[in-house]
């Protein structure tokens, strides 16, 4: 049984309304600890190391029109940071699927932004040993949410890019896709003192890696480039280049300095959050003529179109 704990004598603290509405979630189905749970009502322990270390790993997939787009890809890539950060969840990936589908049906949500998590847990005695931590798995739908708004993927967004540098690869392996967020949200920060709407983030060498939660492209002369290190390897990034390939397009994973950036004929940035996403200014200056690029335009239809190919795509069955 519970027990509330009597609070110290004299007045309390004045919160706003904005730190006290339980209800100010997203609407969404959670799974945790074996139960499928309003938004509002999934609570983690301030003691879980996925909290106080940002010990934890996820990943997000995305359902459209009730399909489950790459769901595969995104469960793969799951799998491979619990073993890399060698947690262990009570499921495999056909369980794992179950819930996030199951998760998905109950929000009733037919566009929704899915995510799937691992923290280290909590230690029963506290202990500081990661290794008596047990580890918790936890997975919610909540309403598809983008990078960008509707007019930003009309016009295209705005970027700053940053002079803070991304975690190198050799501090946190990129591939395992993480909360190590105070560079991105730094960022941000930046971003907007600088009227811009996201940030972009160098890597080590002063090449362009990623910025908050996604991937960029540029295309100079009809060719195709993407960052191809110290960046999460993007399940959209990687469809892009699957499309590119298709399509007859060459495209390829290098360095991209930032002049190749600045000057090239189309940006893009590319995130399971809103698919692939027109850039058209840069540090305030504008790419090329400032207005979407043809091939940005025309992968942004083919990406969304493939959404009902069975080969992509699986379906949610709603009750
Ligand atoms: C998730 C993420 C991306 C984009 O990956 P997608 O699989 O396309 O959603 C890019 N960079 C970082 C740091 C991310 O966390």
């Amino acid at each position: 049984m519970s027990q509330a704990v009597a609070a110290p004598a004299g007045p309390l603290p004045t919160l706003s309304d904005r730190h006290l509405d339980p209800h100010a979630y997203p609407d969404g189905v959670a799974f945790l600890d074996g139960q499928y749970l309003p938004m509002s009502q999934a609570k983690v322990s301030v003691l879980d190391w996925g909290f106080l270390h940002s010990d934890a790993t996820y990943d997000t997939v995305h359902v459209w029109d009730g399909r489950f787009f790459r769901l595969d890809l995104h469960l793969h890539r799951f799998f491979g940071g619990l073993e890399k950060l060698r947690m262990t969840i009570p499921f495999d990936r056909d369980g794992v699927a179950e819930i996030l589908h199951n998760c998905v049906a109950l929000s009733g949500h037919r566009a929704a932004y899915v995510e799937m998590l691992c923290t280290r847990g909590a230690s029963p005695t506290f202990s500081r040993d990661p290794r008596q931590a047990i580890n918790r798995f936890m997975a919610f739908a909540v309403p598809f949410g983008s990078v960008a708004n509707a007019e930003q993927l009309r016009t295209g967004l705005k970027l700053a890019i940053s002079d803070k540098v991304r975690i190198p690869p050799a501090s946190i392996d990129p591939s395992i896709k993480n909360y190590h967020w105070l560079d991105l949200v730094r960022g941000l920060y930046d971003a907007y003192d600088r009227g811009a709407d996201t940030a972009l983030i160098l890597d080590f060498n002063g090449n362009v890696a990623e910025g908050p939660g996604f991937n960029v492209f540029c295309v100079k002369d009809r060719e195709l480039s993407t960052p191809a290190v110290g960046v999460l390897p993007g399940i959209t990034r990687r469809t892009v280049l699957d499309l590119c390939a298709e399509e007859g397009l060459s495209a390829v994973a290098t360095d991209v300095s930032v002049v190749a950036l600045k000057t090239a004929d189309e940006v893009f940035i590319t995130s399971t959050a809103g698919g692939i996403m027109p850039v058209t200014t840069i540090d305030g200056t504008p790419v090329a003529d400032g207005k979407v690029g043809a091939i940005t335009e025309r992968l942004m239809a083919l990406y969304w179109k493939r959404h009902d190919d069975p080969a992509w795509s699986s379906i949610v069955s709603y009750p």
